[in-house]
């Protein structure tokens, strides 16, 4: 199928077909920027007719330690060779060991895995629901949750019920009750709207898909404080900016707050399969008797394989580190185009940064395409975000390259 006669720009060649195929026989739910990755490695990928592009989206998140890592990519094949799927219905000899080493990054003592983030959310749901039932002795059918307003967890119809984005709920109803919605960051909110009823307050520690929102500063101490006293469970969804991002292993560790449960998926499956898990406590995740909950593919041995490898390089601290650093010199540097006209306001934290672009110099879209010209690739978020989350194992060089080509794009 030819790219549309007329319409400039559209791209051409091998390119251009596929993206017409894809518009033709895949549901559009998505917009990708028109660019058709072949291979990758790094920081890097490379599409079909050989250019190349800085990657400074990751994944959202789910490529921490970069494109074919050979870590990962060896602790893959390694398993790819032993066995990938037994199903829960029998042990295998990796999933012990993923549960302890991932119960201990994350100073907790039991692990639940599922594959995606939203399967994680929901089984953090069903967790904080069923421990309001058995432990904190809620009447049966009342659990409250508390949220936060422009939160993203993920798209399933329960998890959509208690977004507030339109695009992402309307048409998809009727919606799971027993969500509470609060804005994000105001903590007097949140205390007034937790009841004798409320099991669990589920937050992003900084909000992703927002914009990349950090919440005032001991606002999450404070909701760690007020779910302690009220006997209300503080889930962190660390999803996007756990696991290094922004410098820590967890985003809550920036205010040396401990959740009772952290929510984990994207790079814990280290780009390569999807992994995802909720860590809790015994007396919390201990309310789950057999039959229960469960998940075909979750804890399968090569997601576990992976994630065991993960965990190991998170281990070493080196990618928080460079993280720290890196990040450090990525808001420098955002920070100065602050007020030039072109950048209304940087947020952010570590490796990852959302940047409002005033609307007269184009749209997220606009400039996300822009740099996909130039070499870089990212994602827009809402109307004049775009955001920066690139690997973090980018080299500084590379970095500055992709910030080059972004104060180019915003110079025109
Ligand atoms: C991406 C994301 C999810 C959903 O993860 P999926 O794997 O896409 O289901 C949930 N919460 C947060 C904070 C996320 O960033």
């Amino acid at each position: 199928m030819a790219p549309e006669a007329g319409s400039p720009g559209a791209p051409v060649g091998a390119s251009g077909h596929a993206i017409a195929s894809a518009e033709a026989h895949s549901a559009h739910n998505y917009h990708p920027l028109p660019v058709v990755v072949a291979t990758a490695e790094g920081a890097w990928v490379t599409d079909v007719e050989g250019r190349r592009y800085l990657d400074m989206l990751a994944g959202y998140s789910a490529l921490n330690f970069g494109h074919l890592n050979p870590r990962l990519i060896g602790a893959a094949k390694a398993q790819l060779d032993r066995v990938t799927l037994t199903s829960r219905a029998f042990h295998h000899d990796r999933f012990a060991e993923f549960c302890t080493r991932l119960a201990e990054l994350c100073g907790m003592e039991m692990v639940l895995p599922m594959n995606t983030g939203a399967e994680a959310v929901e089984t953090a749901v069903k967790t904080a629901r069923k421990w309001g039932y058995r432990v904190k002795g809620v009447p049966d059918g009342r659990a409250k949750i508390i949220v936060a307003a422009n939160n993203f967890h993920g798209r399933t119809t329960t998890v959509i019920s208690f977004s507030t984005d339109p695009e992402a709920r309307a048409d998809f109803g009727p919606y799971t009750p027993g969500f509470e919605i609060v804005p994000y960051g105001d903590l007097t909110a949140l205390e007034a709207a937790v009841t004798e009823n409320t099991v669990a307050v589920l937050l992003e520690p900084i909000q992703g898909e927002a914009g990349v929102l950090v919440p005032p500063p001991e606002y999450l101490a404070g909701v760690r404080r007020v779910t302690r006293e009220r006997n209300v469970l503080f889930i962190a969804d660390e999803i996007q900016s756990g696991l290094g991002r922004t410098g820590r292993t967890f985003a809550c560790d920036h205010e040396d707050v401990v959740p009772d449960m952290y929510v984990l998926g994207k790079a814990l499956g280290g780009g390569v399969v999807p992994v995802s898990a909720v860590v809790s406590s015994r007396e919390v995740l201990g309310v789950f008797r057999p039959g229960e909950h469960g998940s075909t593919f979750g804890g399968n041995p090569l997601a576990c394989a992976v994630a065991l490898e993960v965990i190991a390089m998170l281990r070493t601290g080196e990618y928080q580190r460079r993280a720290a650093e890196l990040g450090e010199r990525l808001h420098y540097e955002l920070g100065l185009l602050v007020g030039g006209g072109a950048v209304e306001a940087v947020r952010g934290r570590g490796l990852w940064a959302g940047v409002d672009i005033a609307p007269s110099h184009g749209t997220g879209r606009q400039i996300s395409e822009r740099l996909m010209a130039r070499g870089v690739l990212v994602k827009d978020t809402h109307a004049s975000t775009i955001r920066l989350a690139p690997p973090l194992v980018i080299g500084e060089d590379d970095l500055e390259w992709g910030l080059d080509r972004l104060r180019a794009v915003l110079a025109d």
